[in-house]
């Protein structure tokens, strides 16, 4: 897949995710449309996983930590054929498998998550599984800012470097916001870098929106060999409707008829200037 055509998808799964929180009245809009430029690369153009091998024991793994955002991680199955798309008009329905967190009823999902902190532990003991069955797969989680301040993640990242599992990168959806406010006002992070690096991680940054950077770099990891991987990806909660980025109601805000159809035309005219570029 060419990167104009990752940057179309990027919109095209905007779209969808707006769509479906429209249509079940719930969802978390603000963090799905922050981390799923993540996901469109990982799923696109870096995991070795797909319906046809996801029972393979080989297959790359993917855990998204935070649950919370499981709209894109749908948006994105779907896309890649894990189920059909339609399916996701039940989403947050009575007796739907696509519910508000990913959970294994659902076809290309891995974990239960959404309790935050479990997603880099689960992570960790997967990657040192594959090292002792000798299976050449990754292992991905995607991390949100706000659950940083689990402690099970710093005792991850401990056991991680511990293990030199190489095989393990944590992606972290950096947008500098959680439900209740700024990160740096709830419970601040910096000098995040510093402090990974000090746990024996090899880190490296990158412009969570910018899919190119984010191939070249995931494709490369790990970033230092024998040191598991991590990338902070700085984002912005909302990203791509002017209106919804980094305003915190929009954490779990449902759009109103009039804000949707905005939504969908400042897409629409993102997808318009990109297809002309073409
Ligand atoms: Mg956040």
């Amino acid at each position: 897949m060419t990167n104009q055509e990752l940057k179309l998808k990027s919109i095209e799964y905007r779209k969808k995710i707006l769509k479906y929180i429209y249509h079940a009245k719930a969802g978390h809009t603000g963090g799905s449309l922050s981390c799923v430029d993540i996901l469109n690369v990982l799923y696109n153009k870096v995991m070795n996983v797909s319906p046809a091998n996801f029972d393979d024991p080989g297959r790359d793994r993917y855990v998204q930590s935070k649950g919370h955002s499981v709209e894109a991680l749908y948006v994105v199955l779907a896309d890649v054929g894990f189920f059909p798309e339609e399916d996701l008009l039940t989403l947050c329905r009575y007796k739907s498998p696509y519910i508000g967190h990913p959970t294994r009823k659902v076809r290309g999902m891995e974990q239960n998550t959404g309790a935050l902190g479990h997603g880099l532990a689960i992570c960790a003991g997967n990657a040192l599984a594959a090292k002792k069955d000798n299976l050449p797969l990754n292992v991905y989680t995607l991390l949100g800012d706000g659950e940083m301040a689990e402690g099970s993640n710093w005792e991850a990242m401990m056991l991680a470097a511990h293990y030199k599992l190489d095989n393990l990168c944590a992606i972290l959806d950096y947008n500098k916001q959680q439900i209740t406010g700024a990160n740096a006002d709830v419970i601040g992070l910096e000098p995040l870098r510093q402090k990974v690096e000090a746990f024996g991680w090899a880190v490296k940054e990158v412009d969570g929106h910018d899919v190119e950077a984010m191939a070249d770099l995931l494709n490369n990891a790990p970033f230092e060999e024998g040191k598991p991987s991590f990338l902070i990806a700085h984002t912005i909660k909302g990203k791509g409707v002017s209106f919804m980025e980094k305003v915190l109601k929009w954490h779990h805000g449902v759009p109103s008829p009039e804000q949707y159809e905005l939504a969908l035309s400042e897409l629409d005219r993102e997808l318009e200037k990109l297809t002309v570029q073409v």
